[in-house]
């Protein structure tokens, strides 16, 4: 079988613009957006690698009531409370060691222009327009409920809280006129929505049929104003989905639409929270239609994480603490868990015992003792230096390292993150066996030392490859790895181009330092 290695692609070609959600900024970031936030991160770097010419955009959705009433609770302006918020967000994605390229704010002045751009622009083609709403409102999600939608005593099912009443005149969007269109593109895009699974969902929606919706409010100040009509501010979705357009504009270029779309739009990947599915599956493709926008790519609707089984909540003190977590262990352990224990799209649960099994198995034991024990050997016997000659195959593990890449590669492109982690470690595994089967430290003692030789070389030219297949999810750890198997730079934009089964290169000398990964303690 003949593999070709999926390449490394032309920068000057290929785009590729993701983004987290812009995250409400009622209260301080928690793990949920931490975990969306790693992933984003996670699929950026990979392409980064691959040569792509990669835009990464976070930030913050600060409009609202929830967050005047939230500034109000703690005797700040509402701005005061945002800039606070916003810069825990920053903190955080700092510590994780998410490296965005943009973080977009939707309370700033480029952001206002562009929103009332686009207002202007759907209005002028005639999809908005004044009426009066009488229907249910939850306040939590800053949505409009059907009572079908809601649980006994018009509960919301996400928030248990009381949906309101909610009477006013305001303006609509026309929603509805896009039914056919929206149908018409989600049958022509097939894999607009994914997982798969999630479009049932807004098929089912759809079904239903799209009602139109208010489009500002009255009641709430703390919004962007309509233009040219004074008392309204626009509807907190019809203004934060504008940030992933009005985020890619920098601050010395003109604020337009124009302007915000010429480089990176369309998004080639939003990915969000399942609870927010609507929004980016329904409202904004028409909202995009309206103004004759590009479309985004697609939308990734992943699932919700539990802890020991349980629903997390600030009521119950069920909650994982992203600050404690990595005060108490490591950013890349907290990195690596997420990804690599998670199917990425479903649901799932952290435990603190599967969380340090699962790192201390896969990170200390069976990548940090292969290159451990590795390092060793070449120090002691052979200076740390050694030459050899990779076509002999020795391991007998070129043909699985060349599926490897592969695999890895093509789970990564269809955002099967956990998968790609898997064939990475089951490569590991085997680099493991044969290394133990082989006994280098057996065949120095009889004296071969030309097989022990080629078996050091070949499990050091697999390990150089594993620190890079491994960057975009623990960075720090994989460059330390590339550092202590003699490379000085780990180059995140073009090391993609250096993998392979091939030489280790001229006068590389490995040295043997602490333990990559040391294993965690189980600290309460
Ligand atoms: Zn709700």
């Amino acid at each position: 079988m003949l593999l070709v290695k999926i390449g490394f692609v032309d920068k000057n070609k290929e785009k590729f613009y993701i983004t987290t959600p812009l995250y409400y900024v009622n209260d301080v970031p928690h793990i949920g957006s931490a975990y969306t936030t790693i992933a984003c991160d996670c699929i950026a770097r990979y392409k980064r690698l691959r040569g792509f010419d990669v835009c990464f955009l976070t930030g913050t959705d600060e409009h609202g009531q929830k967050i005047f009433k939230s500034a109000k609770a703690q005797n700040k302006s509402p701005q005061e409370h945002c800039d606070f918020i916003t810069g825990e967000f920053q903190k955080l994605w700092k510590l994780l060691n998410i490296e965005y390229d943009k973080f977009s704010r939707t309370t700033s002045t480029k952001h206002t222009h562009l929103v009332q751009e686009f207002f202007k622009r759907v209005y002028d083609n005639g999809d908005i327009y004044e009426g009066e709403y009488t229907g249910l409102y939850c306040e939590a999600c800053e949505d409009f409920k059907s009572e079908k939608e809601l649980l006994e005593g018009n509960l919301c099912p996400v928030h248990k809280q009381r949906a309101q009443d909610y009477e006013e005149k305001n303006y609509f969007f026309a929603l509805s006129k896009y039914q056919d269109k929206l149908i018409q593109f989600l049958s022509s895009t097939p894999d607009f929505i994914q997982p798969e699974f999630r479009k049932n969902e807004v098929m089912g929606w759809i079904k239903e049929g799209l009602k139109d919706f208010p489009i500002s409010r009255r009641s709430v100040s703390w919004g962007i104003p309509i233009p040219n009509h004074s008392g309204q501010t626009i509807y907190v979705w019809f203004d934060a989905l504008l940030g992933y357009i009005s985020g890619l504009i920098d601050d010395s270029n003109e604020p337009t639409i124009a302007e915000g779309i010429k480089s990176y739009w369309p998004a080639s990947i939003h990915v969000i929270g399942k609870d927010i599915l609507r929004f980016h599956a329904v409202y904004w493709p028409c909202m995009l239609m309206s103004a004759s926008l590009p479309l985004p790519k697609k939308v990734f609707g992943h699932g919700f994480l539990t802890k020991d089984g349980e629903k997390m909540g600030k009521t119950t003190g069920n909650v994982i603490d992203p600050y404690e977590l990595i005060n108490t262990y490591s950013t890349d352990a907290i990195r690596f868990f997420f990804m690599r224990e998670i199917t990425f799209g479903k649901d799932g649960d952290y435990t603190k015992e599967n969380f340090l099994n699962r790192v201390n198995s896969d990170l200390a034991n069976n990548l940090g003792n292969l290159l451990n024990r590795t390092l060793n050997l070449v120090n002691k016997n052979f200076n740390g230096e050694i030459n050899g000659d990779p076509s002999k195959d020795l391991l007998q593990l070129k043909s699985k390292f060349d599926s490897t890449i592969n695999l890895y590669s093509k789970h990564m492109d269809n955002l099967e993150i956990k998968e790609a982690l898997d064939s990475l470690w089951q490569l590991i595994d085997s680099t493991n066996k044969a290394f133990n089967d082989i006994a280098p430290w057996k065949l120095l003692k009889s004296g071969d030392i030309e097989t022990t030789k080629c078996c050091l070389y070949e499990t050091l030219i697999i390990l150089r490859n594993i620190s890079i297949l491994t960057y975009p999810f623990i960075p720090e750890t994989s460059v330390k790895i590339y550092k202590q198997l003699g490379y000085d730079k780990l180059d995140k934009y073009s090391e993609w181009e250096r993998l392979g089964f091939n030489s280790l290169g001229k006068n590389i000398k490995v040295t043997v330092g602490s333990p990559v990964f040391p294993r965690l303690e189980n600290k309460t």
